[in-house]
């Protein structure tokens, strides 16, 4: 479109794109790939991305008008089938990758065409994702990887994988590390799956043999994985606790379904009840406001309090509607092992309760939170770092 086409205001534009879209395919009788990829053509995955990359170069708070247009409509929603990539892989790409690497990986990505996944966590290192040994050798115009990443959830259907890697082990641990997009059908990459307390496998363990990345596959410069990881960090945090729902809905809304369904009449669990409703709505409005404050998209520690929020309230929640469901929350459906096509999700409260305890440990624990909130907003002391200096290869590990 001409920029003499554009209309008046940025939200004009966006109401353009979407009536024409919506008009034009059908969101319910469109199958979900060719919907997702008119919407990416449209400018309206991601509006506040640029232009010819899925956005329209608008403010992020009008990403929302879309998404409740689109989710009224019985259109289908990116996230759900590819949440890592959409959440976290596409900003890091439209952040730090090459024109090329841009054209070839967001398209793809936000069809659900390539599901991605995120290879930070390793066995010794978790919290302190920087100490990791995954190593990365360069071979002329390649890189050789050996070593093993865990918990990668979705690791089972992903084309591409985020990874961070150590190439220069003399380097103090943040500054000796490189991020590559790496291709989890290539010869030397092996999937395994670990199992949740739910009985499903949502993630995985990742062995790298030998595995060679083309340089052209490096997100950002050597020695700057540090950087370009802290992009896939932010937007985690907020990809797992930002989500603005419809006030009343998601878990709370789930509890005010089984308060009213068992007819519960007590004074002091609807007491609970109201609690946990004001608090759910306190971080609806939080998150709304923080969407809203974030001009250009990259967010900051507002994402790290939405994270904290979101996962102490989602455990109690589900812990109060097992209580509404008496003897009835011990049943559970099956632990048959499943490998699930998508994340975070549960098809029964019971289910919801167990894979709610992982919320405060994915995307960073909630004591790591607690840690950034205290340092970043708060300006309080840090955590004495005695291996940040040294260089990687001279700091004890087990
Ligand atoms: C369901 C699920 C999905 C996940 N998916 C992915 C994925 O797709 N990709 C990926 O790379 N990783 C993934 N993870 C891993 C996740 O990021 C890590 O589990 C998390 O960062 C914690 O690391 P850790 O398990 O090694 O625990 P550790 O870092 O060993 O922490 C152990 C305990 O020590 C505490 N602790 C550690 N450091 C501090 C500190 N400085 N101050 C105070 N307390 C501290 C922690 O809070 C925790 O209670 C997933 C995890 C889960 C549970």
């Amino acid at each position: 479109m001409a920029v003499l086409d554009r209309p008046a205001t940025d939200e004009q534009l966006v109401n353009e794109r979407l009536e024409a879209l919506l008009a034009e395919h059908d969101p319910k009788g469109t199958d979900a790939r060719t919907f997702l990829g008119a919407q990416f053509d449209a400018g309206l995955a991601w509006v506040h991305f640029p232009e010819g990359y899925g956005g329209l170069g608008v403010s992020p708070k009008l990403q929302r008008v879309v998404n409740e247009r689109i989710a009224a409509a019985g259109g289908p929603n990116s996230y759900w089938r590819n949440p890592i990539g959409a959440g976290m892989g596409a900003p890091t790409v439209v952040t730090h990758g090459t024109e090329e690497q841009k054209r070839r990986y967001l398209k793809p990505l936000f069809t659900g065409e390539e599901i991605w996944c995120q290879l930070f966590s390793e066995p010794g290192a978790g919290s302190d994702v920087a100490s990791l040994a995954t190593r990365a050798v360069r071979d002329g115009e390649e890189w050789v990887i050996n070593g093993q990443k865990v918990w990668t959830t979705l690791a089972h259907l992903s084309r591409w994988g985020m990874l961070v890697a150590r190439t220069d082990p003399e380097q103090p641990k943040h500054r000796g590390m490189t991020y590559f997009v790496v291709d989890m059908q290539a010869p030397g990459v092996d999937v395994r799956p670990l199992r949740q307390i739910t009985g499903e496998a949502e993630f995985n363990e990742v062995y790298f043999t030998d595995v060679r990345i083309p340089d052209s596959e490096r997100l950002g410069d050597v020695g700057q994985g540090w950087a370009v990881s802290l992009t896939t960090l932010m937007n985690e945090r907020v990809s797992i606790g930002g989500a603005i729902q419809p006030k009343g809905s998601g878990p709370i809304g789930e509890a005010v379904k089984i308060w009213k369904a068992k007819g519960h009449n007590d004074p002091a669990l609807r007491d609970e009840l109201m609690q946990l409703w004001a608090e759910a709505e306190v971080n609806r409005l939080t998150n709304i406001r923080a969407s809203q404050l974030r001009a250009v998209g990259t967010p900051g520690p507002e994402g790290s309090t939405a994270k904290l929020a979101f996962a102490e309230l989602n455990k109690r929640v589900y812990e109060f509607c097992l209580n509404l469901m008496g003897p009835e929350g011990m049943l559970y459906g099956s632990y048959e092992m499943i490998r699930p096509e998508t994340a975070m999700g549960a098809d029964s409260l019971q289910k919801a309760f167990l894979r709610a305890r992982a919320n405060s440990i994915e995307g960073g624990t909630s004591e790591v939170m607690r840690n950034i909130l205290g340092e970043r907003v708060l300006g309080l002391p840090g955590d004495v770092r005695v291996d940040k200096e040294p260089p990687w290869s001279k700091v004890p590990r087990s």
